[in-house]
């Protein structure tokens, strides 16, 4: 198994140096580094995740004297109670939302490969108190509206544990059948990922084919000019997809390939996501950034069929965003045309 490294090696710095100059002066910057690893415990609390990790079990305390059961078990007395002593509990891993929650869209560098994600707080059968989750759906992208509070969820294990919160997350019950409802300690590579519900188009009118010929006519221009643009290929350098776009008027495939895109009019059997999108200039708007494409899937518009693809839009508007800039930048007269 590939070791992972607690700073990614990304942000670890080349030996080197620069000047820069600050106020007038020429100064000479070097690189250095100050080292700060530490181990921390988990103290206590280390059965709580050692549960988590080692035996899909999810515990909680309960107060020996009122009964109280406080899920994750983060007091080993009751301050209700004078402070006695709290014992271990395990309660079951499907619980209710009970509260409506936010969802990230755009997290810290830390955190982006995990978006989007919900996050919220979750009552477990047998539990009185709410434990914070990150929250999926099987559905395809996660919007508003799938998870809210009264949402029954069920715990899910990461295939991969190291005893932290992380380790596990939550998706809504009705998205899983009765055995894995029941099934204690049911993992993520159980779960059905490749079926999401797509929205179904209604039938194309002459109009909505005329309108699908014109936007793609645009759309190819556009691609072409991404293409030639060294900033704009730098977004998507590294990076390969073949996105099936299922719009009203008809279907197109968007090819992703280490930094070159191409559109082409047509299907993909085995794409690596689809893209719905009733009104095909909606998404011809946001790769001319005259709106975001991340936007239009936040608000439902545009509709994706992996969550995780989000990384992927997000790319397809930093092209359109650094094609803008760079005109902008070449020709200073077409920011007033
Ligand atoms: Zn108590």
């Amino acid at each position: 198994m590939e070791k992972q490294k607690v700073i990614d090696e990304k942000y670890i710095p080349d030996v080197g140096s620069q000047v820069e100059t600050i106020d007038g002066n020429d100064c000479l910057i070097t690189n250095d580094a100050m080292y700060t690893f530490y181990r921390r415990t988990k103290g206590e609390f280390s059965a709580f995740f050692l549960g988590l990790r080692d035996e899909k079990r999810l515990l909680g305390c309960r107060c020996t004297r009122c009964g109280i059961v406080r899920v994750p078990p983060f007091l080993t007395h009751c301050p209700d109670c004078n402070f006695v002593p709290t014992e271990p509990i395990e309660v079951e891993q499907v619980g209710i939302m009970n509260t409506t929650p936010p969802i990230t869209y755009f997290a810290t560098s830390l955190f982006q490969h995990m978006a989007p994600y919900g996050r919220g707080r979750v009552i477990f059968n047998g539990a009185d108190t709410a434990m914070s989750v990150n929250l999926y759906t099987t559905t395809g992208i996660l919007v508003p509206g799938i998870i809210k509070k009264g949402t029954q969820v069920k715990l899910v294990f990461r295939d991969k544990r190291i005893g932290e919160m992380t380790d596990v997350f939550c998706v809504p019950s009705a998205e899983l059948t009765r055995e894995q409802i029941k099934k204690k300690g049911l993992q993520e590579s159980e779960i059905d990922w490749e079926a999401p519900k797509e929205p179904s188009l209604p039938v194309a009118s002459e109009e909505d084919m005329a309108r699908y010929r014109r936007a793609m006519d645009e759309m190819r221009g556009l691609i072409e000019d991404m293409n030639r643009n060294e900033s704009a290929r730098k977004a998507i350098a590294g990076w390969k997809r073949d996105i099936l776009v299922k719009t009203r008027g008809g279907q197109c495939a968007i090819l992703i390939d280490d930094g070159d895109i191409n559109v082409e009019e047509r299907e993909l059997s085995s794409p690596d996501f689809i893209m719905v999108c009733d009104d095909i200039t909606t998404l011809l708007d946001g790769l001319a950034y005259r709106g975001a494409i991340t936007d239009s899937v936040i608000n439902k518009k545009i509709w994706i069929s992996k969550n995780m693809e989000f990384n992927t839009i997000f790319k397809l508007d930093r092209m359109a965003r650094f094609l803008v800039r760079s005109r902008k930048t070449k020709d200073p007269s077409s920011e007033s045309s």
